[in-house]
């Protein structure tokens, strides 16, 4: 309204004659400026550009300008740019995400994760309230993106090398964990609950309601992890509200996510309907196997979101890396663009802070990972062992974090 009574007006009149000068001079600097430098930092060039999350799949160039992605287009000239990466024959994807791993010691640090192409992750419930200063230095110093869902139990995973609970469900402080999401907000994108026997014994409903009592005050989802609970599946589902996330979905009996005649349960498709997500990670012991995995996608339950539930441990068996435990849902007939799907788009949308994440959008941060899908025999383990070889294995080659070249 303003603009338009003003229009024709001598101070109207003023401002535009300052303002084309203001345009044609910054031409002029810019133009100079090209002579100084290149158009571009950074160019990704002859990959196969794959962004489910925008549809987008075809050869295409990559440019960074100031840490952003600034061009997605055929044909950039190498010319155009100060930094080359080639990536023929090489998939070039938004920086994955991995939302359920575990970054809390020195053998697996947040550089060694990032190298496999992880430019955004979320430690799921390593500390609590008493000891998630650690983890914070930990994401503070970390090169990558790296959040944190803050375990129920006040002192994270496993202390004394028992579960969470064991001790007395008193470990589940609703108010200290309060205390430390308001500490730690910038951090902390959600809470994290396991309620296995081996963790929980008894008392997984008591842990499950204090963690949802913390989640509510805060306006945080809450992750829980399932398998061999006390409480059935689904009135632990019943709790759950629209977008707390279940992990280690495909884990086996009791208490999977399929009836005894391996039939997906009613009220498992009912959660996912309601806007509850599920999580497949892979984790080490008696998390998943590939029969609960192979079931479900037949009558059409795929995962959300791929992750790791990686440790020191995992770097070395069964889980290797985040592309390793793509590979095994590319094995189980998922197919790549579903897959990528999983750790970046979909996994963005798991944390409201992570939403600009996944993408490689024009203007989005320029997070961008270099895959090759080998061709092969390639072996895969579920969490018993259970050998299966596949014909495809995604292999990190390349990454871009913000802008740079890692
Ligand atoms: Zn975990």
């Amino acid at each position: 309204m303003q603009r338009s009574a003003a229009r024709g007006s001598p101070t109207m009149k003023a401002m535009l004659t300052r303002r084309r000068f203001s345009i044609a001079a910054a031409a002029f600097i810019s133009s100079r400026a090209a002579f100084a430098a290149s158009e571009y930092d950074l160019l990704v060039r002859g990959g196969r550009v794959l962004d489910p999350g925008r549809g987008i799949d075809g050869m295409l160039d990559v440019a960074v300008r100031g840490g952003r992605i600034v061009a997605l287009r055929k044909g950039i000239p190498a010319s155009a740019a100060a930094e080359v990466m080639e990536a023929g024959g090489l998939l070039v994807v938004p920086g994955l995400i991995d939302i359920h791993l575990h970054a809390r010691d020195a053998g697996l640090p947040p550089s060694a994760i990032l190298a496999t192409g992880v430019t955004t992750m979320v430690d799921a419930g390593s500390r609590g309230a008493d000891n998630i200063d650690q983890l914070v230095g930990i994401a503070e110093g970390a090169p990558n993106r790296m959040r944190i869902l803050l375990n129920i139990g006040r002192l994270g995973n496993n202390p004394g090398g028992k579960g969470e609970f064991l001790e007395g469900v008193e470990q589940a402080d609703v108010e200290k964990a309060k205390a430390a999401v308001a500490k730690h907000r910038q951090w902390i994108v959600g809470m994290k609950a396991r309620l296995s026997r081996g963790i929980a014994a008894g008392n997984d409903m008591v842990v499950l309601r204090r963690a949802i009592e913390v989640a509510e005050a805060a306006r945080l989802p809450l992750m829980i992890h399932i398998g061999d609970t006390a409480s059935s599946l689904p009135s632990i589902l019943a709790v759950l509200r629209p977008g707390d996330i279940v992990t280690h979905m495909y884990a086996p009996t009791p208490n999977t996510i399929l009836d005894a005649q391996g039939r997906v349960l009613a009220e498992v498709r009912a959660a996912r309907k309601r806007g509850i997500r599920f999580d497949f990670s892979n984790g080490l012991n008696e998390h998943w196997d590939w029969n609960v995995a192979e079931k479900a996608l037949a009558q059409g339950f795929p995962p959300d979101t791929i992750a790791t539930d990686l440790t020191v441990a995992g770097r070395t068996e069964q889980v290797l890396d985040l592309p390793n435990v793509m590979s095994k849902m590319l094995l189980l007939g998922m197919s790549l663009k579903d897959v990528l799907g999983c750790v970046t788009v979909n996994a963005s949308k798991s944390f409201r802070e992570l939403n600009p994440c996944g993408s490689l959008a024009v203007g989005a941060a320029a997070d961008i990972t270099l895959l090759e899908l080998g061709s092969g025999t390639y072996e895969f383990v579920d969490n018993y062992r259970n050998r299966r070889s596949g014909r495809q294995r995604l292999i990190p080659r390349g990454v871009v974090m913000g802008g740079k070249r890692v």
